[in-house]
């Protein structure tokens, strides 16, 4: 067996019951495998098998009081996955599902993530089982303050700068600042997506949605073609999901789909600006849920879930592109089969590890444009990165500034990918060329640093 496959079995074996994780790690080992005889000097350092340890993993009890007075208990996490390049950054998840394996398989994406964005960035991931969903604001507050009263000693502006993620928002990042700045006295960039007002940067929420699509439109460059006049499907309604529309509106393309874990709803007529406004309403200011949508607007038909399918009807629409933006394994290999028969020929990932590997599999062997998660969302931890220069210069920088150096930033990306690609003998190879080209940066970092 080669000594990736042989690893991937022992991260299995090591790790039990944590199938995102096995999933992460079999995808960019699988990439890695052509690094192996190029570089004698990471076999002899046993790169491959340390990249895959965390430096270290902090699980936590969470206790916060709920509005009627009950004492609840939650888990927290942070997993500090590598920080050869730079110090812990990665964001938090709040959602029901999160456990350690979910953390791990985020925290690993990230190790390879950060790098490509060429900014000096290590990786670490964490989160919480608390559901944000149906909570008062208080009891927000009490819980992101109870969960900040473990994490504070583990973070710092140097050694781990946490961010949102899947239910951490401008809100929950608020409540989480606020603390840490209360229990240390300091007022530093210890996390980034702050508010404007204390420390935050422009076009941080826009960045992994505007981001996305930037990838977008530079993997069809390639081929000089553009994203104007194309149709793209997009799940989720979030944080991610949100930009990718507003993106795709300047571009000028036409975004016919958003989903929620509800349901979804399908626009013909296109979500333009004034129904992006609404929904960005609804999901940040009243937390509603999607359907609203197709009772507001009679252009738009609600699906709701059907556990009973096999696939996501979602994916089952003509269209030229499409933007999963809402959480991992959302396209299996029906989904993509589904996507290739409808015409779609490029997909850029804005959620983390949305396409399973049968369903990548499906996109490479159609020859679509696949802009996997780890190239294709890191906008949002390179603007986070832009945040903490902006924090330590104390200056902010105008949103034209900031934008201009996400754009370049999404560019160099794509180029390091796509040139990576070409070194290795398949062009246009996304995941070959971003995993290896991540991985370069830090294996070398790694090797020099020594065993430690
Ligand atoms: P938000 O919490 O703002 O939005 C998440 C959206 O996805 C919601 O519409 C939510 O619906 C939906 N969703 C979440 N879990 C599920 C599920 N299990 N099934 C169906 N729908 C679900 O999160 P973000 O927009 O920030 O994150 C979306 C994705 O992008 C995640 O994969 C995240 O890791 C990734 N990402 C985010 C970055 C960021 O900067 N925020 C950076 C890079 C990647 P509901 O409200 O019903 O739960």
């Amino acid at each position: 067996m080669s000594l990736t496959k042989d690893l991937v079995e022992k991260v299995r074996e090591k790790n039990p019951a944590e199938p995102e994780f096995h999933q992460a790690v079999e995808e960019v080992m699988e990439s890695l495998e052509p690094t192996v005889e190029r570089h004698p000097e990471f076999v002899k350092a046993n790169i491959y098998e340390r990249i895959v340890e965390p430096d270290r993993a902090i699980l936590f009890r969470v206790p916060w009081v709920d509005d009627r007075g009950s004492v609840r208990v939650q888990k927290g996490f942070r997993v500090q996955f590598n920080n050869a390049i730079g110090p812990y950054k990665g964001g938090l998840r709040f959602h029901p599902s999160v456990n350690l394996g979910i953390i791990k398989f985020l925290g690993f994406e990230q190790v390879f993530k950060n790098s490509l964005t060429t900014l000096p960035m290590g990786a670490g991931k964490g989160g919480s089982d608390f559901d944000p969903k149906g909570k008062s604001d208080a009891e927000v507050m009490r819980f992101c303050q109870a969960f900040m009263r473990e994490l504070f000693r583990h973070v710092g502006p140097d050694t781990d700068v946490p961010a949102g993620d899947i239910g951490v928002g401008g809100r929950e990042i608020g409540y989480l600042f606020g603390y840490y700045k209360k229990l240390m006295n300091e007022h530093t960039g210890v996390l980034t997506g702050k508010g404007l007002d204390y420390g935050g940067s422009l076009i941080r929420p826009e960045a992994t949605g505007y981001g996305a699509v930037y990838f977008a439109a530079e993997m069809l460059n390639v081929n000089g073609e553009s994203l104007e006049g194309k149709t793209a499907l997009v799940s989720g309604s979030g944080n991610v999901a949100q930009f990718t529309c507003e993106k795709l509106l300047d571009l000028g393309a036409k975004p016919v789909s958003l989903s929620d874990s509800s349901g979804y709803i399908y626009d013909e007529a296109g979500i333009d600006r004034e129904k992006l406004a609404f929904v960005m309403d609804l999901k940040n200011i009243r937390r509603g849920r999607i359907k609203e949508y197709a009772e507001k607007y009679t252009s738009a038909v609600y699906t709701p879930v059907d556990p009973g399918l096999d696939y996501n009807p979602l994916w089952n629409h003509k269209a030229d592109a499409a933007f999963p933006c809402a959480t991992q394994n959302e396209i299996n290999e029906k989904d993509a089969r589904n996507l290739v028969s409808n015409g779609v020929r490029v997909i850029s990932e804005g959620a983390n590890m949305p396409t399973t590997a049968e369903g990548i599999n499906v996109f490479m062997d159609n020859n679509v444009l696949y802009g996997l998660g780890k190239a294709a969302n890191a906008g949002g931890v390179a603007v986070s990165g832009l945040e903490m220069s902006q924090n330590s210069l104390r200056l902010s920088w105008s949103r034209e500034e900031v934008d201009q150096k996400l754009h370049g930033i999404m560019k160099a990306i794509h180029k390091a990918a796509y040139e990576t690609s070409e070194a290795y003998g398949d062009p246009g190879n996304y995941p070959l060329g971003a995993n290896i080209a991540g991985f370069l940066k830090v294996a070398k970092a790694m090797v020099a640093c020594g065993v430690v």
